[in-house]
């Protein structure tokens, strides 16, 4: 398990910077909100070189899908990750996303984005707490970096 401390900052290979593009679809978008937005998060993640993106798809490279995805929602998942340029990956935060969590079985929630998108990273819990985030980010600075 990696140690994450106010000094240390990624290099992402490319750049110092990454950006993040929250698709918060149900309660756990709101930790990722606090993770990105709250009190203390935006300055862990600056640590990390991680920024969120407030405009469109196309600023960003990581695409951090959080929430329950219904069947309704699953095109417009698609759609902004088409959208993101090159080189991008997915973080899946949380059960919902992960395997349909507590609807797995209902009729109208998608079963797991790994299904239709390549997820380079899955973030446990129902919701995961804002610093799981934190550490699914490294995880994925390690991977893109090894
Ligand atoms: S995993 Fe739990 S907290 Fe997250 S969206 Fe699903 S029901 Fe809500």
């Amino acid at each position: 398990m990696s140690t994450v401390t106010p000094t240390l900052r990624l290099d992402w290979g490319t750049s110092y910077q990454v950006t993040v593009l929250d698709l918060g679809l149900a309660c756990c978008g709101v930790e990722v909100m606090a993770a990105l937005e709250g009190r203390g998060g935006a300055d862990a993640l600056a640590e990390l070189g991680v920024t969120a993106v407030h405009g469109g798809p196309e600023q960003a490279h990581v695409l951090v899908v959080s929430g329950t995805v219904t069947d309704v929602m699953l095109p417009a998942v698609l759609a902004t990750y088409e959208a993101m340029p090159e080189p991008k990956y997915v973080l899946s935060v949380g059960a919902c996303s992960n395997t349909g969590g507590p609807y797995w079985d209902s009729y109208s929630v998608t079963k797991g984005i790994d299904q239709v998108l390549p997820v380079h990273v899955a973030v446990p819990g129902c919701p995961p707490r804002p610093e799981a985030l934190l550490g699914g980010l490294v995880a994925l600075h390690r991977m893109v970096t090894s």
